[in-house]
């Protein structure tokens, strides 16, 4: 009889200076995105695909769960493992909070492994679609003892991608501002953050609009804080890259993720929005690709040097003493 091979490898660990310390990504191996399958890939996607060998698999094991996890953290170079104040769990399909996925109770097994391990762990991000927020499975993970001891603080973290709702449709997310209006309500009741992933250039968009289009995203999100005074709320945007796989294919053939300036010249436009209505604003410095190789070993780029300032401060003259600087430089 065929038997399936258990998920003992994670995807490679990354880390990284975040706005609430050290940021340490797990990138749990569990199963295809269900919503590409079900609809076909959202146009950026490059991930989708990544465990598509487990097509048939189950949900996680708490096994595969700890195995993942252990490794993932000694993976990590040494010394990190001690200053780590948060830790975002991601996967390449559709959830990390749904039990086709991982079910609850062995989510709190991995999540009360993490508070053990990490003596400065703070704050705990999942992930989901947001049209899969389910406010029992919050509220089983927010009831873990070890994570109420710790008082570590929950977020979820959703793909919006876009402030502009037709652009989501577009691209195939299916992603209502609505639905993301109901997924932050439900947060909202539960004492969780919201964290939402927008990708500074989407493929289909001109790059001219992408500083105009970070603009929306923080003004979409100035108007959720509208609706909930209470709840943490973060951008975290990406600069776009094109999926090895996918390079010479529909949304990417001609499409150059933003320059390091022009995502500087972004955020500063946000900048302000973000700070009059508490929205914290963030950048992924994991590239995707690399987060799938070799994450660990990223250089350390000026750029880097430039967000992680910012990130601590959430100061725009941070970004605008790096434009000054670059544009003295040319
Ligand atoms: S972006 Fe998310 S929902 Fe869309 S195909 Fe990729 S994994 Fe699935």
């Amino acid at each position: 009889m065929f038997q399936q091979r258990a998920r003992l490898e994670p995807h490679p660990v990354s880390h990284y200076e975040s706005p609430f310390g050290t940021e340490v990504f797990i990138t749990l191996r569990t199963r295809p995105c269900k919503h590409a399958r079900k609809n076909g890939p959202c146009k950026f996607c490059g991930l989708h695909k990544q465990d598509a060998q487990w097509a048939d698999a189950g949900p996680l094991t708490e096994e595969e769960l700890l195995v993942q996890m252990r490794k993932s953290l000694a993976d990590l170079p040494a010394g990190k493992r001690g200053t780590v104040r948060k830790v975002s769990i991601i996967t390449n399909c559709h959830s990390t909070i749904t039990p086709d996925v991982i079910p609850v109770t062995t989510l709190n097994k991995g999540l009360s492994f993490l508070v053990k391990k990490l003596p400065k762990l703070r704050h705990i991000s999942l992930e989901t679609r947001g049209d899969m927020v389910d406010s029992r499975t919050l509220e089983e993970i927010s009831n873990n003892r070890d994570l109420v001891n710790r008082r570590i603080t929950k977020e979820l973290t959703i793909g919006v991608e876009s402030g502009i709702e037709a652009e989501r449709l577009n691209t195939g997310k299916r992603l209502s501002d609505q639905q993301i209006a109901s997924a932050a309500k439900i947060l909202a009741e539960r004492g969780w953050g919201l964290r939402a992933y927008i990708i500074h250039h989407l493929p289909g968009r001109p790059l001219e609009s992408a500083t105009a289009d970070f603009v929306k995203a923080a003004e979409f999100m100035a108007g959720l804080r509208g609706k909930f005074p209470k709840i943490p709320l973060t951008i975290c945007t990406m600069r776009g890259y094109i999926p090895a796989e996918r390079k010479e294919k529909d949304a990417f053939s001609g499409y150059t993720p933003a320059s390091e300036r022009q995502v500087i010249e972004s955020l500063l436009a946000a900048a302000e929005i973000c700070r009059r209505n508490r929205v914290t604003l963030s950048v992924d410095l994991t590239d995707a690709d690399q987060l799938l190789t070799n994450a660990v070993h990223v250089p350390v780029t000026k750029f880097q040097r430039t967000v992680e300032k910012f990130h601590k401060t959430q100061d725009p003259t941070v970004l605008r003493n790096a434009l000054r600087r670059k544009r003295q430089n040319l």
